[in-house]
């Protein structure tokens, strides 16, 4: 089966033509795809009966099913997606009053292995394809209309570059969900060569570098990926990917009680920050059973922001949505797989 969920609307149409079909008939299947009541090609009204059958009998439409779901008090719905294969991957869907902004993975696992994180502690299993990146999105629109989508789940996604640009462009169809560029945003724990690329191909988006010390020494210890890319090498990649982009960047620090929050740490974020005239999101440590990382007290985290705030950084401290359910990421996978 095609990947149907990663294609363009043109593609759909390629599709039909190198079938022998019209090409209205590509146009068709993919505008159904994005009607709630989609499970299968037989659903979509005004396709052949039989060609519906063909297809269906060729494989699954979805690309995921629903596996596991836990919803918040506060309306945060996390669920865990089940793919053909058998792999699971989580997405979140956190809603606010004006916005709903999307937690999506790009792949099963992680090869950073961040040590504060779940996902990336048994390794990456495998990419998504587009059309799994995409449905993640898909998947929480049908409960609510999707503002934003954010690439924060599991994995590295310009590891998976290729995969998340085609879903940004899928999801950015005037005639399918029509998601502005700037409704995107891309986390990465810092690879070169990629952050050059995106800059290139897609400026619009807004790029978040998963940041989390400001020197090697502490950050190799939390992103073991620095050792690879160390981090005035990957500053220096963002130094060109400003030069390209009119966006406003993002530093993602997670706030390690023991690790990462000294006023060294403080002047070395702040200091970043200054250089991208990047906003800066904490984020305190939500514990996940095996690390030995401690939560910091709401003083210590209040404190550390005040210090990089009096250094010249632009501070949002990020609230605990979903506090509730198996919130920080790859634990609700995590417990499920164990459970198996
Ligand atoms: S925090 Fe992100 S980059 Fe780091 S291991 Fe987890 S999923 Fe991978």
């Amino acid at each position: 089966m095609p990947d149907w969920f990663g294609m363009t609307l043109a593609e759909a149409k390629t599709w039909a033509t190198s079938l022998g079909l019209p090409a209205f008939r590509g146009e068709q299947l993919w505008r159904g795809l994005w009607r709630p009541t989609t499970t299968k090609v037989a659903d979509i009204p005004g396709l052949p009966k039989d060609l519906g059958a063909r297809l269906d009998a060729a494989g699954e439409l979805l690309p995921a099913v629903l596996e596991q779901e836990q919803e918040s008090r506060d309306g945060t719905v996390k669920s865990l997606l089940k793919l053909p294969d058998g792999k699971l991957v989580e997405c979140v869907g956190i809603p606010t009053a004006e916005r709903h902004t999307v937690c999506i993975s790009t792949q099963v696992g992680c090869a950073v292995g961040c040590t504060f994180c779940a996902s990336g502690q048994n390794g990456v299993e495998r990419d998504l394809t587009a059309g799994e990146i995409v449905y993640q999105v898909l998947y929480h629109h049908h409960r609510r209309p999707v503002t934003n989508v954010v690439f924060m789940g599991s994995g590295e996604p310009l590891f998976n570059y290729d995969h998340v640009i085609k879903a940004i462009r899928v999801l950015a169809e005037p005639e399918g969900l029509g998601l502005g560029r700037r409704r995107f945003t891309v986390s990465t724990s810092g690879v070169p060569k990629r952050i050059r690329q995106l800059g290139i191909d897609e400026p619009q988006v807004t790029l978040a570098f998963s940041l989390h010390a400001a020197d090697d020494e502490t950050r190799s210890k939390i992103v073991p990926l620095n050792k690879r890319w160390p981090l005035e090498e990957v500053l220096q990649a963002m130094d060109d990917y400003a030069n390209v982009v009119n966006r406003r960047m993002t530093l993602e620090y997670v706030c390690l009680s023991e690790a990462n929050m000294t006023d060294f740490h403080a002047g070395g974020l702040a200091s970043i920050a200054r250089r991208f005239h990047a906003h800066i999101n904490l984020i305190p440590f939500n514990p996940v059973t095996e690390t030995h990382h401690k939560r910091p007290s709401p003083d210590q985290v209040n404190r550390f922001g005040a210090l990089v705030e009096e250094m010249g950084g632009h501070i949002t401290i990020r609230g605990q949505r979903g506090a509730d359910i198996d919130a920080a990421c790859g634990q609700l996978r995590k417990r499920v797989l164990e459970n198996r």
